[in-house]
């Protein structure tokens, strides 16, 4: 694999930004006064202006780059029920019947992205499509066959097991030892609906400007002085949605979240029959390696968008593309000479209990660290915070009051990760 590759007008930046261009927005200056100021225009902070600006609040939301220039127009599109550890460790953690109102939480996620895509008819190509999880190995299938006949009482979910020698109506490889699908899971065009949940928050009334960095909170006679590259405004409230581009502005929470990269790949259009051969059932998949793979069929279905960590905090997608179109050959040898016609991607956002969190530190409310699954769940979080900031009951979640944990001399930079990164892939070539 080399640059060759890649096609002649390869784009080193989203596909989706393809499909929707980043939208322009008044360059101006922020107002003198606001009720909430929302930093981070992502799936969080959107959804919290939602419910913050039809609260009667007035609302300004601000990005430092274009709006959703993070990780929710780079994503996947992917949609679970967002929660990591299973049952037995949360309920290790925190008890039995927390660990259930945090994995039901995490169900309710699922379930209410979809009543909001209906509720607020956006545009995003979402589907049910359910997600084919694949097995490495047998010791892999034989754990997850275990755990779909074993699911905690009140917590099942549909799934449906399928054999190595049935995996063919599933997916177009042999890689895999047969896996689970997940009916439920669905997919969306992530460009697509943040454009919609942006035009929404417009129709609203709040203010969104890009291009707009927040470089300083301080507190202030009933609230903050937030100051940006185009002015200071006072804010009685002020919302941090800047989940993995949390940088030295809230250093309370960069302590607290690891930024880890993911990368993502679009292959040039393929012929239909190989798309019918590669994905039949246009499912969402990904698998049990710990550094995990996740791939799907772009909404026209005439593409392959692969992803994965490639590497930890590679920035150039020049790089991280060719290695995911070894990845991506392993699976689907095939596709040996298929060229790339778009590389990029983001930064998430990890926390040392694998757990999102939500709450207010030193009077700044904040959602973040969805783990690598934040399309359903940063929205819902993020609608959840929004209801709180207007002091709404119904704002309340199961993650609420967990603590958020940091570590001796972790200031945000996680030196730690190359090693486990290794460690991780050693143990997923060993069978673990
Ligand atoms: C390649 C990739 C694939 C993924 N695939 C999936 C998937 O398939 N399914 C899934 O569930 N999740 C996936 N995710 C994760 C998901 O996209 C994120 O969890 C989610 O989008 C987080 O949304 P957010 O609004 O919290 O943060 P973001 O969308 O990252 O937004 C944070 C924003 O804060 C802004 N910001 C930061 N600091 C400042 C400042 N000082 N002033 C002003 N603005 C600031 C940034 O510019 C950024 O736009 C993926 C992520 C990546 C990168």
């Amino acid at each position: 694999m080399n640059a060759n590759h890649f096609t002649s007008d390869r784009k080193l930046a989203p596909y989706w930004w393809e499909t929707t261009p980043r939208p322009l927005l008044d360059a101006s200056r922020v107002p003198e006064t606001v009720d909430v100021a929302i930093i981070g225009s992502g799936y969080t902070g959107l959804n919290a202006a939602l419910q913050i600006a039809r609260g009667g609040r007035s609302t300004l939301v601000v990005d430092a780059e274009e709006a959703g220039w993070g990780c929710s127009t780079r994503n996947g599109g992917q949609i679970s029920t967002s929660i990591k550890p299973g049952f037995a460790e949360l309920g290790a953690r925190h008890g039995p019947q927390r660990a259930y109102d945090i994995l039901k939480e995490g169900q309710r996620s699922l379930e209410w992205i979809a009543e909001l895509v209906a509720a607020e008819k956006l545009d995003c190509d979402f589907g049910v499509v359910g997600r084919f999880h694949a097995a490495h190995n047998a010791a892999q299938y034989e754990s997850l066959a275990r755990s779909i006949a074993n699911q905690p009482k009140g917590l099942e979910v549909p799934a449906e097991l399928v054999p190595r020698a049935e995996q063919h109506t599933e997916l177009g490889t042999d890689a895999y030892f047969g896996g689970v699908v997940y009916t439920r899971h669905a997919s969306l065009d992530p460009g697509r609906f943040h454009q919609g949940l942006l035009e929404r928050v417009l129709a609203a009334g709040a203010t969104v400007i890009a291009h707009c960095p927040v470089t300083a909170i301080d507190k202030d006679s009933g609230g903050f002085r937030v100051v940006t590259a185009r002015g200071t405004t006072k804010a009685r409230a002020v919302v941090v949605a800047t989940n993995g581009y949390t940088g030295k502005l809230t250093p309370w929470l960069r302590r607290r979240v690891i930024p880890i990269g993911s990368y993502m790949i679009a292959t040039e259009p393929l012929p239909a029959a190989q798309m019918a051969r590669l994905n039949p059932r246009n499912r969402i998949v990904s698998d049990t390696r710990k550094v995990v793979f996740y791939y799907r069929a772009s909404p026209d279905q005439q593409r392959i968008l692969f992803g994965g960590r490639v590497s930890n905090s590679e920035t150039d997608p020049e790089i991280s593309g060719p290695r995911l179109h070894v990845e991506m050959v392993k699976i689907f040898p095939e596709l040996g000479r298929t060229r790339i016609s778009h590389s990029w991607c983001g930064f998430i956002a990890y926390t040392f209990d694998e757990l999102a969190h939500i709450g207010n530190h030193d009077g700044l409310h904040y959602a973040m660290g969805y783990c690598g699954s934040g399309v359903g769940m940063a929205s819902y979080m993020g609608m959840r915070l929004g209801l709180q900031v207007l002091g709404r009951t119904e704002g309340r979640t199961a993650l609420d009051g967990l603590r958020f944990q940091t570590r001796p001399l972790y200031s945000g930079n996680p030196w730690f990760l190359a090693p486990s990164i290794h460690y991780y892939r050693w143990r997923d070539r060993q069978g673990g």
